[in-house]
């Protein structure tokens, strides 16, 4: 049952409230969810709806109908985000855990481990008590296995997963470890549910071999029951009569939990599959299907792993895989993150800890909103700011640390202003992210697309919503200046036959309803964002460069400064030019490098740039 409270009750009120509801024997769950503050219990019949009702406080009291309770969506409206480390578990970033079947010996984890890391895992697997169908295979090098993953953690950065098997383990898994594994031949060893519930460390939980939706989300339900909140589900493969595969990978399972229960999903196409081959292509369908994570089985010589080589990924495999999940995941909303580790290090380090904040433009629920997010994660605090030129100046200023800002859409081209406010200012480029622009028509929840009389959104919008907007004959566009104040408006005029373009994000924000989503005339419509920042130390592994320049104004000069590229093959991925103020007909030129130009192997080519060109500003090394 979910209480949801009074916005004015009193402390003295809530007090009795769960006072009341522990003597009771109630499972009692405190939680703002939507903007509400709710007590969500589990209550022991010793009361009905009607009793609650009545109590000074309560505002409301819904039943839920579920069997599953703590862990259902009508228990928690909001995504659960599960924190490991510096690696976020549901959120805008897709998490890849990566690692071989077992740990064997040091040199073998650690090997992996690096390989991995290189390619964008960010939390490492490896068995150390392996369920083994057989009592005569390897049974896991126990808690010796333990020690060795502790130390990769120490060694790499990357948190640690790995299986529990019984209750007796707890104490070591708790010393050792990251995030506990529940295996699928123990989802329901209930034992082991209950202690894990109590553990502190995060639960990836598998389902079982033969188990059904429900009776996986019951297993998920005594592990919160518990205490521990951190859950995270992880499909594996069902058996089904199939024989060509090892398990089923039931992908549907992704969508029907997203609906059903708000805690993270990850796939592991691994043991789905069983055939190295067969694992890449489910990853990516994982990925496209909505899954917040992967599990991935790694290893440097499959052929000799003790357990699991057949469906091991050579690193090299696994590299490419990653690859393909980065041009994939913003197609859903999401981001794999190649820097993320690094990321979240030197966010942690700059200016000496405290948390940090980014400044984007609009309001939340905007694009730029949604691609804070996918950069940062919850790692720093978002200030939403009124024009482009606020969100330099603070960043100038030092009152933020960070700026996002457009550069570019694939379907309108670059946003000028922002090109010059870089020349203006003495900012760098510290990294870029790239959202797609799917826009949804929004209002509120009884309206009828047939009824809509009005049409709020922002110019741009607009045009990219050309051919949807064809079908609303007689219905007045009305354009306001950013997409979420348009959904703002609609939600303050109550009125149910106006709607408004824009994001999704923003529907759930104001709790409003998506009448159709991608609306927009051309899918393909991405815009990549700057991250500018005053000093920024992070960035070992730089891979592009983004540089400002001009030349003389002589024939072929442009063509000069090109040639010292294409010499020096050195691929250039933008090329704009800007007037420069007050010298009419002159140009900056602004261009984004595949290199990074500092480095020590294109010194020569640096030198002759710097001869080419009149004027040089590296912009950011990113
Ligand atoms: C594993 O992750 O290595 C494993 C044994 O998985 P499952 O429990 O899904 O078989
Ligand atoms: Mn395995």
């Amino acid at each position: 049952m979910i209480l949801v409270l009074d916005e004015k009750i009193t402390k003295e009120q809530k007090t009795e409230i769960t006072s009341l509801l522990s003597d009771d024997g109630c499972i009692i769950r405190e939680i703002t969810d939507a903007g509400q503050n709710i007590i969500g219990i589990i209550a022991k019949n010793k009361r009905t709806a009607a009793d609650y009702e009545q109590m000074k406080g309560v505002a409301d009291v819904r039943s839920i109908k579920t069997s599953h309770k703590l862990v259902s969506r009508d228990f928690q409206s909001e995504d659960t985000l599960v924190r490991i480390g510096n690696v976020v578990v549901g959120g805008d970033r897709i998490v890849v855990i990566a690692g071989p079947c077992a740990v064997e010996s040091h040199t073998q984890a650690m090997t992996i481990a690096k390989e991995v890391k290189r390619y964008g895992a960010v939390l490492f697997r490896g068995g150390a008590y392996k369920p083994r169908s057989s009592p005569y295979s390897f049974q896991g090098m126990e808690e010796e296995g333990l020690k060795i993953l502790a130390d990769v953690r120490e060694k790499t950065g990357l948190g640690v997963v790995t299986e529990m098997t019984s209750p007796v383990q707890a104490q070591l898994m708790e010393k050792y470890v990251d995030v506990v594994q529940i295996g699928a031949r123990n989802m329901q060893n209930f034992e082991l549910l209950k202690c894990v519930g109590k553990m502190s460390k995060p639960v990836v939980l598998k389902r079982g071999l033969a188990s059904t939706i429900q009776e996986w989300l019951m297993s998920a339900e005594y592990i919160v029951a518990g205490g521990n909140k951190n859950v995270i589900l992880c499909e594996r493969g069902i058996r089904t009569f199939e024989p060509y595969t090892r398990n089923t990978l039931d992908l549907s399972a992704i969508p029907v939990l997203k609906q059903l229960t708000h805690l993270p999903i990850v796939i592991d196409p691994s043991h789905a599959t069983g055939i190295r081959e067969k694992v890449s292509p489910m990853a990516r369908a994982a990925i496209a299907a909505g899954a917040d994570a992967l599990m991935i089985e790694v290893h440097n010589d499959p052929d000799n792993a003790l357990s699991d080589g057949p469906q091991s990924l050579y690193p090299e495999q696994f590299g490419e895989l990653t690859r393909d999940l980065y041009v994939i995941a913003p197609v859903v909303g999401k981001q794999l993150d190649f820097d993320y580790l690094k990321k979240s290090e030197v966010i942690r380090q700059m200016n000496g800890g405290g948390k940090k904040i980014a400044a984007f433009i609009g309001e939340n629920g905007d694009y730029s909103h949604k691609a804070s997010l996918s950069y940062f994660g919850d790692d720093v605090t978002f200030l939403p700011m009124k024009s482009y030129r606020d969100i330099f100046n603070a960043c100038a200023s030092g009152s933020v640390e960070y700026g996002v800002i457009p550069v570019e859409n694939s379907l309108s081209g670059s946003i000028h202003e922002n090109f010059d406010l870089l020349q203006e200012y003495d900012l760098n480029i510290i990294g870029e992210v790239t959202i797609r622009i799917k826009h949804a028509l929004i209002a509120h929840g009884d309206a009828q697309k047939n009824r809509i009389r009005t049409i709020l959104a922002s110019p741009p919008a607009f045009f990219q919503c050309k051919n949807f907007m064809d079908q609303f004959l007689g219905v007045e566009p009305q354009p306001v200046k950013a997409n979420t104040s348009a959904v703002r408006q609609v939600k303050d005029s109550g009125d149910t036959t106006v709607a408004a373009i824009g994001s999704s994000m923003a529907a759930d924000i104001f709790n409003l309803k998506v009448i159709e989503d991608s609306i927009e005339d051309n899918p393909r419509n991405f815009t990549r964002f700057a991250i500018i920042a005053k000093e920024y130390k992070g960035h070992k592994k730089v891979s592009k460069t983004s540089i400002v320049f001009s030349t003389g104004n002589e024939p072929g000069a442009l063509f000069e400064v090109m040639k010292v590229f294409s010499t020096h093959k050195i691929n250039l991925v933008k090329l704009e030019s800007r007037p420069i103020l007050g010298k009419p007909w002159e140009y900056m030129f602004y261009a984004d490098l595949e290199a990074d130009i500092l480095s020590d192997t294109l010194a020569p080519m640096m030198a002759e740039l710097k001869d080419k060109s009149e004027v040089l500003r590296i912009l950011g090394r990113y």
